[in-house]
């Protein structure tokens, strides 16, 4: 069969790498010049690796993606970075059962409580249950208004906007439940995995196109089956001849854009070495900081220090519209209230932003997710809105694209 793939994100690479082992003929449509698509990296002078437009990083049970990893010997580093939480102008290590006993802005049978309900989230094998419930009104409820109000509601609020109110506890329980205080990166950074396994699949026969966009899905006529890995809303436009209550079905699934502007310092900004830093502030401009040169060594990026100052915001959000430099005039203030020290001492600093990045999932999520199959023949639907109850990720894009070559 002659297979087309529009998107070479981890959706795509996955499955070009399982249907191609298939001796299928592939080929994979990207609009970018290179794969990766949200994880996609790039390279400064004199740096010896790729680094992430947005901060990205893998839980050690991330099984699909570390044995893909595996099967073509792309090396793994294995880490245990330091986690931490902004609360009241202060930095707290937050990243074990004993941090959170120990944390001093909540009275102690707050923090039991905090303690006994993550507990049994972590421990809890049944979602199912959980998905009718919103994750504000079960935290609330259940960690009591001062831990809720301290650390989860300023972090749903600066995550979701406008959102926050809605999300299902099925997310909330896959966020707890699946992390792992080790991380796991693979060596080389993102882009060179992904380059890898182009290499690996152009090796079983695949093609790759470039800078090839794919505005309408008519384009591949010629193909015996087609999957389709964007954002559904991009779906809907290059399938204009989509049946109306499809298009509505898919058109109703929510999503914020995401955005990373990159500081290249001198020196360290988080000197406490915390690599993932939670601000829990309602008020900050800014939802985290990750300090990626405190998980991974600074020497691979001529020892500078890599900072992502991340944010999820609406696509017709207004800092979409604004540049590094006005950007970080707004985040300026902020910065030095978290780090006194800190001067702008920046080799450079560069925005990246991308307008569909975290869906929204409601409760009941389950009774609206896409299926694989559309209503074109032939053309399959593969993306991040399919991913649950999980959040999604490139772990979850291997496995659907996994799921999605076993079907054809
Ligand atoms: C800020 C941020 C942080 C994240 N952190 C993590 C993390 O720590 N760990 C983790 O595992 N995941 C993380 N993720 C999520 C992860 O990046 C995504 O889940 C995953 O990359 C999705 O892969 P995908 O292939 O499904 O979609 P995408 O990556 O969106 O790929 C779709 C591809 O299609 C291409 N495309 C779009 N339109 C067309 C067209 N018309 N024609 C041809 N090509 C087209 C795009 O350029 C893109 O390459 C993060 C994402 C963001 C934004």
């Amino acid at each position: 069969m002659k297979i087309a793939i529009i998107g070479a994100g981890f959706t795509g690479l996955s499955a070009a790498y399982y249907i191609s082992q298939e001796k299928h003929k592939v080929y994979v449509f990207e609009k970018d010049q290179n794969p990766g698509g949200l994880a996609v990296g790039y390279l400064e002078k004199n740096w010896e690796w790729t680094l992430e437009k947005h901060y990205h990083h893998w839980f050690t049970n991330d099984n699909s993606i570390l044995s893909l990893a595996r099967k073509i010997d792309h090396k793994i580093i294995i880490k245990r970075p330091k986690t931490s939480v902004y609360v009241d102008s202060e930095i707290y290590q937050f990243d074990s059962p004993l941090h959170l006993l120990q944390f001093p802005k909540l009275k102690i049978y707050d923090r039991l409580r905090m303690a006994a309900i993550l507990g049994s989230l972590k421990y809890n094998p049944f979602w199912q249950p959980l998905e009718s419930i919103k994750t504000n009104e079960f935290l609330q409820n259940a960690m009591g208004k001062n831990a809720y109000q301290t650390i989860w509601e300023p972090q749903l609020h600066n995550k979701f906007g406008d959102y926050a109110d809605d999300i299902s506890l099925a997310w909330f329980w896959a966020r707890i439940n699946k992390r792992t205080a080790q991380l796991a990166y693979p060596s080389g950074g993102f882009l060179t995995f992904a380059n890898a396994l182009v290499k690996k699949i152009e090796e079983n026969g695949g093609k790759f196109l470039f800078n090839t966009e794919i505005r309408e899905i008519k384009q591949l006529k010629n193909f015996d089956k087609i999957i389709v890995t964007l954002p559904s809303f991009y779906f809907v436009k290059i399938a204009p001849q989509l049946p109306n209550v499809y298009k509505q079905n898919l058109l109703q699934l929510k999503g914020l854009g995401a955005i990373n502007l990159i500081l290249r310092l001198k020196k360290p900004f988080l000197p406490d070495n915390t690599y993932w830093l939670s601000i829990c502030d309602k008020e900050s401009p800014i939802m985290a900081i990750v300090e990626h040169t405190n998980f991974m060594d600074s020497k691979h990026y001529n020892n500078e220090h890599i900072v992502y100052l991340g944010n999820y915001v609406p696509h017709d959000h207004p800092y979409m519209k604004l540049s590094a430099n006005e950007l970080l005039k707004i985040y300026d203030p902020y910065l030095r209230k978290i780090n006194p020290n800190y001067t702008l001492d920046a080799i450079n600093y560069t925005l990246f932003k991308a307008p569909f990045a975290q869906p929204i999932i409601p409760t009941y999520y389950s009774k609206i997710i896409p299926t694989l199959e559309t209503p074109l023949k032939n053309v399959f639907l593969a993306n991040m809105q399919q991913v649950y109850p999980w959040d999604r990720g490139t772990n979850y894009a291997v496995e659907l694209g996994e799921k999605i070559a076993q079907i054809i």
